[in-house]
């Protein structure tokens, strides 16, 4: 497919091979979006998996300075990030809730982390660990309303509530939260949500019948947060939307939820060339050109985040016009077809946008690979230099 539209927008370093653009002041605009949504409902900053591929540290504290007060990571090791990083218990709460057995517990109460608990291992595992250090935890007990990923299920929670309860007596631990998380939040009508929603409010209204007072009580995700208000009880957790991706195409594009693509990853030709009809291009020759042309190489591979899946289907912009990837992406490039055109080496190659001048976008590329936006910049890697623009100086 070759689409001619508007002059292309990338722009990229000098000298460098590629770069992932982090929009700052997108970020600050979506979550001023989210608070919009939520209203009294606190917001949750999630920056796990270095923040979706946008860099944890500069989004945490451009969240901050933004008024964002909790942050959450899924594994211990990224919440200390933050802190290490000096964004301290007085800027943000963090918590992070993907714990195993041995975790760095002792590190984390001493950093001020809250930590979720689904289970009386890990209960066990951190009240050692208060009683090691001398500083007492503030934990979140994690209800399984039906993922059935994390989370206490309900025969197992009178259990777990009465435990906590128990250290919470002793001053080992304060229950601060009351959570869960949604299984297909995204599919507006799925009978899962309901269900959802009621298994929530039982786990809480046991847990408060049994003497726990919530600082606050959190289901919501990004889908939620957009979609069903009657979730965000007092916190909401919103990754995906505050990178400025849809989490349900399906219902709105971004822009219909006011919110705007944060990450924008653009590469530079390495070389133009002009090929016979017939030639084969890139490993297992899986694309040959139909006839003489020119094929532009675009040095970022499966290395770099960009999916294997991509080979034969993912779409660029180039000199403003929509290519595909011609066979196979490799370790570290991928071919276009440039179809007889002659743009310069060094030339920027923008794989995908906030889609305002045409461009690919984030969505485009999830589609094209049989997966979501989610996946395709979470997995940008450490070899693609982040540039940030638009921060506010925090
Ligand atoms: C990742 C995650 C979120 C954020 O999900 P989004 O759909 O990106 O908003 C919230 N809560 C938990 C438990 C998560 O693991």
């Amino acid at each position: 497919m070759t689409t001619a539209n508007t002059t292309g927008t990338a722009t990229l370093t000098d000298g460098v091979r590629a770069e992932a653009t982090i929009d700052l002041a997108a970020l600050r605009g979506n979550l001023a979006a989210l608070r919009e949504r939520t209203g009294a409902s606190a917001l949750m900053a999630v920056v796990k998996a270095d923040a979706y591929g946008h860099g944890a540290v500069r989004c945490a504290r451009e969240a901050v300075a933004a008024g964002v007060n909790w942050l959450g990571t899924a594994t211990p090791e990224e919440a200390l990030a933050l802190r290490a990083a000096g964004i301290g218990p007085e800027q943000a709460r963090v918590l992070c809730w993907l714990w195993t057995p041995g975790g760095p517990w002792q590190q984390v109460l001493r950093a001020g982390i809250d930590v979720s608990v689904s289970a009386l291992w890990a209960l066990a595992e951190l009240v050692r660990a208060v009683r090691e250090t001398g500083v007492p935890g503030r934990v979140h007990l994690k209800a399984d309303t039906g993922l059935g990923r994390n989370g206490c299920q309900p025969r197992d929670w009178p259990e777990l509530v009465a435990a906590a309860l128990r250290a919470q007596a002793e001053g080992l631990i304060e229950v601060v939260g009351l959570w869960s998380h949604f299984a297909a939040a995204d599919e507006p009508g799925h009978p899962s949500i309901q269900a959802q929603l009621d298994g929530f409010a039982a786990a809480l209204g046991y847990a408060e019948q049994a003497g726990v007072r919530p600082e606050v009580r959190h289901l919501a995700n990004s889908p939620a947060t957009l979609l069903l208000p009657q979730s965000h009880y007092d916190l909401c957790r919103t990754g995906l939307a505050m990178y400025g991706l849809s989490p349900v195409p399906e219902v709105g594009a971004p822009a219909d939820f006011g919110l705007r693509p944060v990450m924008s990853l653009t590469a530079r030709l390495a070389l133009v060339k002009t090929v016979p009809g017939g030639h084969g291009v890139s490993y297992g020759h899986h694309y040959v050109t139909p006839g003489e042309t020119t094929l532009g190489l675009v040095p970022v591979g499966y290395a770099d985040g960009i999916p294997r899946h991509a080979s034969g289907s993912g779409p660029v912009q180039v000199a403003g016009k929509w290519r595909t990837i011609a066979g196979r992406v490799a370790m570290d490039q991928f071919v276009v077809d440039l179809g007889g055109d002659t743009p310069e080496v060094g030339e920027p190659v923008l794989l995908f946008g906030p889609g305002g001048n045409g461009e690919p976008t984030a969505e485009d590329w999830g589609r094209a690979c049989g997966t979501l936006s989610y996946e395709i910049v979470t997995r940008i890697g450490a070899r693609v230099p982040r540039r940030y623009v638009g921060g506010s100086g925090a």
